[in-house]
């Protein structure tokens, strides 16, 4: 099998491809100019780049299907070399705007959602990835190339600023090592250019493994799926609330590096009768006395099969004003792409339940 490119820092390659600055001239034909053969990299001797093809992909990953939103998002479904398939989301975060002239004020602003793993081991009661079980961690590689892939696919200009979640599949602190060279390797000054704190680590709360983020120094963004203030309640929602329960997270945020400028963003699934509740709100405000915190009340987004349900508007707006009225930064996360079933894991979930169906 050949390796995946994208697997490599740009040292890595120069130690593998020789005269060394050959690799600076690789990552520009792959991350600037989104070539997806090394027959296009005109300026590498011939057989340099025969070479090169004979031992590397360059795309690691097969779109399969593209889906839109009404709001301009749009959600990629990739099949990896070995028949798995993982979800990422373009996210389109503001249209362009213009002078009264015409002239260009602001370019579109983006945020691409991307998986860490096929499958999750975590669980979470009302998440679809978990019912998939857990197949395996994707590589730095597998990571990186989600991006690349939706930039190539979009026309994004390589020097466009794009921010990264890691929100889709997977639990990112679970394949810690894979995701933190996938940052290393967006943040590559002569790559993508994306500094780590225009990344986002979204986890369900392994409070060791953000101990251990914290101390790589990487500078990057910490976001926690709390969605329950209780124990109790948490556990039921995410089994993995008995290894690592409420305090630990909140222990580790504390000792966590957070820029001066950033919050660690709690984010919190509201579910209807389950956690909307005001007393719940006041719970939360006292957990994270003490701690730079924003919350992110996100709308559960139910699916056939599922017990749960989307919360009312109203019930939102109440929790969320309690919060911003004793000072706590609340906002609600629009519902991006919710026509195209916005949560990660629902179109990965269609598309198997279609199959077995056919098969069937
Ligand atoms: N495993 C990590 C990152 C991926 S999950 C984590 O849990 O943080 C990313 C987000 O999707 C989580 O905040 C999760 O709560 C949310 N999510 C899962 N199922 C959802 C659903 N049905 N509706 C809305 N959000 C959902
Ligand atoms: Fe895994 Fe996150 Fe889904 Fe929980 S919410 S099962 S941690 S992907």
């Amino acid at each position: 099998m050949k390796k995946i490119l994208q697997d490599y820092t740009k040292e890595e390659l120069g130690e593998m491809i020789k005269p060394s600055f050959r690799a600076k001239q690789i990552y520009d034909w792959t991350y600037h100019k989104y070539a997806s053969t090394f027959e296009e990299m005109k300026n590498l001797p011939k057989a340099m780049r025969t070479d090169l093809d004979s031992e590397f992909t360059l795309r690691p990953l097969k779109t399969i299907q593209v889906q839109d939103s009404m709001d301009g998002s749009r959600k990629y479904l990739f099949e990896l070399h070995d028949g798995h398939t993982v979800e990422a989301v373009l996210l389109l975060m503001r249209e362009a705007q213009y002078h009264e002239d015409g002239t260009l004020k602001h370019h579109r602003r983006y945020t691409v959602c991307i998986s860490s793993q096929v499958g999750c081991k975590v669980g979470c009661a009302f998440c679809l990835t978990a019912k998939g079980g857990f197949m395996r961690n994707l590589t730095a590689g597998e990571i990186v190339s989600q991006l690349l892939m939706i930039k190539a696919d979009n026309d994004i200009d390589a020097n466009r600023r794009v921010n990264i979640v890691y929100m889709g599949m997977g639990e990112p602190l679970d394949n810690l090592d894979n995701v933190a060279k996938a940052i290393k390797i967006f943040a590559d000054p002569e790559g993508m250019a994306i500094s780590p704190n225009r990344q986002t680590v979204s986890t369900s709360g392994l409070s060791s493994k953000i101990e251990r983020l914290g101390k790589m120094g990487l500078g990057i963004n910490l976001a926690i799926s709390l969605h329950a203030v209780d124990d109790e309640l948490r556990q039921q929602l995410m089994p993995i609330n008995k290894a690592y329960n409420i305090e630990s997270i909140i222990t580790a945020v504390k000792n966590f590096p957070v820029n001066d400028r950033k919050r660690v963003m709690f984010e919190y699934l509201v579910i209807k009768d389950v956690n909307d509740d005001i007393s719940a709100a006041k719970k939360l405000l006292k957990l994270l006395n003490g701690i730079k915190a924003k919350v992110n009340l996100i709308y559960f987004n139910p699916y056939g099969g599922t017990e749960f349900k989307r919360p009312e508007e109203k019930d939102m707006l109440r929790f969320q004003e309690y919060l911003t009225q004793r000072g706590l930064l609340c906002t609600i996360r629009e519902s991006k792409g919710l026509d195209i079933s916005a949560a990660c894991g629902q179109l990965r979930e269609q598309e198997r339940s279609k199959n077995e169906n056919i098969q069937g």
